[in-house]
C-alpha cells in the first residue's frame, strides 16, 4: 500500500504544451509504459476543442488504445459539458475540471471569469455524480498568477472549499508558474486545513526555480499525501508565460523515497520512459 499517491500528468498536461503532437498510439504506450512502472493515477488525455489544444485532439482514440489495469485510475480533463460528455464515452474512471484563482489567468487560460468556470465545473459535478464517475478539482495560479501578481489566500481558501462542496474529491493546488517556496506553500496549506482536510488536498508544482521538490517536502509535512508530476518534467503551461515544466515524477518519487514513504513505483523503470 503506497503512503503517497503520484497523479501522473505528463500525457495530458505534459505533452499538451509540447510542440510536437504525438500519434495516439505514440501517446497510449507512453501512457501503459507509465502504468508499468507502478503509478496508479495517469492523466490520458483531455477533451477541449482541438482548435484549442491540437496536442489533446484524440484523447479518445487514446483512451481505446490504451490497456487499462484494474486498481488504475484513468483520468480526462473535462472543460464543461459538451468536453464531458464526449469523455464519458470512454468510460474514464475520474474526470478533472478546472478553475484559476486569479481573474488575470481564468481570462487568459480560459476566457471566462473565474465565477464562469465554477458554474461549468458545477455542471459537470452534477453530471459526473449519477454515472459514478470521480471528479478531481484543478485550482491553478494559487501561489501567484502571471497577470494578477500574488493570489490572496483568502480567495485560495474560498474556491477549494466550493470546489469541495460542488462535488469535487479532491482538490489540486496548482502553483502553475513555480514561482512559489516553501514558506508560501506551509502559509497556504496552513490556513486551508482548518477547514479542508489533508486528504481532500494535492500539490501541482512546476520547476520554474528549482523550488519544486522543496514545496512537495513542504506538503509532506503538512501531511499532504498527493502530488502531481510528469514524467521527464514535460510540460509547462501555454498560457502562463515563461512556466517551466511540471516538477519531474522520478523527482518526487526519489524524495518521497528518502523520506522512507513509499509510492508503489519503481524509480529506474520510470527514469527510462519517454515518449
Ligand atoms: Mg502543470
Amino acid at each position: 500500500m503506497a503512503d503517497v499517491r503520484i497523479v501522473e500528468v505528463g500525457p495530458r498536461d505534459g505533452l499538451q504544451s509540447q510542440p510536437t503532437i504525438y500519434t495516439p498510439q505514440a501517446r497510449a504506450q507512453f501512457i501503459d509504459a507509465l502504468v508499468n512502472t507502478g503509478i496508479k493515477h495517469i492523466e490520458v488525455g483531455s477533451f477541449v476543442h482541438p482548435k484549442a489544444v491540437p496536442q489533446m485532439a484524440n484523447s479518445d482514440t487514446v483512451f481505446e488504445l490504451i490497456q487499462r489495469h484494474p486498481g488504475v485510475v484513468y483520468s480526462a480533463l473535462v472543460p464543461n459539458e459538451h468536453g464531458f460528455e464526449l469523455a464519458a464515452r470512454c468510460e474514464p474512471d475520474e474526470v478533472a475540471v478546472f478553475c484559476a484563482s486569479s481573474e488575470g489567468f481564468s481570462q487568459n487560460n480560459t476566457r471566462c471569469s473565474i465565477e464562469e468556470s465554477l458554474q461549468r465545473a458545477l455542471q459537470v459535478c452534477d453530471l459526473a455524480k449519477p454515472k459514478g464517475i470521480q471528479v478531481r478539482g484543478y485550482l491553478s495560479t494559487v501561489i501567484e498568477c502571471p497577470f494578477d501578481g500574488l493570489t490572496p489566500i483568502a480567495q485560495v481558501v474560498e474556491l477549494v472549499e466550493r470546489l469541495i462542496d460542488m462535488g469535487c474529491y479532491e482538490v489540486s493546488l496548482g502553483d502553475t508558474i513555480g514561482k512559489a517556496n516553501p514558506e508560501q506553500i506551509t502559509q497556504l496549506l496552513s490556513a486551508l486545513l482548518p477547514s479542508v482536510t489533508a486528504d481532500k488536498l494535492a500539490l501541482h508544482c512546476h520547476d520554474t526555480y528549482g523550488m519544486a521538490v522543496k514545496n512537495v517536502l513542504a506538503g509532506l509535512e503538512l501531511g499532504i499525501k498527493v502530488f502531481d508530476s510528469s514524467a521527464g518534467g514535460i510540460g509547462g503551461c501555454p498560457y502562463a508565460p515563461g512556466a517551466a515544466g511540471n516538477v519531474a515524477t522520478e523527482s518526487v518519487v526519489k524524495v518521497v523515497h528518502e523520506q522512507g514513504l513509499q509510492t508503489g513505483i519503481n524509480l529506474q523503470a520510470l527514469r527510462s520512459i519517454g515518449i
